[in-house]
């Protein structure tokens, strides 16, 4: 669904991308694990066309990645990012905020994506907050409803750029359960993350990078008990 062949991209004259080949299958979960400064947010930016990159392909379903305009806010629909920041609107309902693109990109009526977004909200576990505004509800909550307002695109794949790290601890496992329940649907999903409870119990495969490289994509149990480079070693040492 997802392949990456031979990606490089610079940063000046630093390269933050180096020769990045990497493959996810539908229904795939893959987590993306590494030292800060690696590359991790760089690498799923690229995915959706947030950051452009210099060389290599990189394909979804088989195409290239579009350049710009419409096609390119499809793409952004059918891959859809959630940030640490969850970056809703403030000024506008939770409701309003999970329905403005469904109306807007995939040209759905209102009480339609009304309709769609009261569903993912009540998925999500926050049916009773449609009416709020973000300001009124949890880090826990308000990540939870950029999650549904990227599910109401009906993605092919879902990137996550460190979901739970903005957030207080007692609010990380609403979120990371919300995610699993995603997983256990079959929802393709790149996430990079340094809770590695989730990567133990809900990623096929562990991608591990360091210096722009990826240095390890292994499933998560022999990546955890018998990690290969001196970098994860280390890198493990640290947070385990
Ligand atoms: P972290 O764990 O801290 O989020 P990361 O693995 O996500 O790190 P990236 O954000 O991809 O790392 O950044 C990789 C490198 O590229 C870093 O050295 C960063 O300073 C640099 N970098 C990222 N974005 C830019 C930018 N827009 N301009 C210049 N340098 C950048
Ligand atoms: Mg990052």
């Amino acid at each position: 669904l997802i392949e990456l062949r031979g990606v490089n991209k610079h940063f000046g004259t630093l390269h933050v991308l180096q020769s990045i080949d990497l493959t996810v299958g539908r229904g795939e979960v893959v987590v993306v694990i590494g030292p800060s400064g690696s590359g991790k947010s760089t690498l799923c930016r690229a995915i959706n066309r947030l950051e452009s990159v210099e060389s290599g392909e990189i394909l979804i379903d088989g195409q290239p990645l579009p350049e710009e305009g419409k096609a390119l806010a499809r793409l952004r629909a059918e891959v859809g990012m959630v940030f640490q920041s969850f970056n809703l609107f403030a000024h506008k309902t939770v409701l309003a905020n999970v329905s403005l693109a469904q109306i807007k990109v995939r040209k759905r009526k209102k009480e339609d994506a009304d309709r769609r977004s009261r569903e993912l909200l009540a998925r999500v576990g926050l049916a009773a907050q449609a009416d709020k505004y973000p300001a009124q509800l949890s880090g826990g909550q308000q990540q939870r409803v950029a999650i549904a307002r990227a599910l109401a695109m009906d993605p092919k794949a879902l990137l996550f750029d460190e979901p739970t790290s903005a957030l207080d601890p007692e609010m990380i496992n609403e979120v990371l359960e919300v995610m699993q329940q995603l997983a256990r649907d079959g929802m393709t999903m790149v996430v990079v993350t340094h809770e590695m409870g989730f990567a133990r119990s809900a990623a096929n495969r562990v991608v591990f990078m360091a210096d722009g490289r990826i240095v390890e994509d292994r499933a998560p149990e022999e990546f955890f008990t018998a990690p290969r480079s001196e970098r994860a070693k280390d890198f493990l040492s640290k947070i385990l």
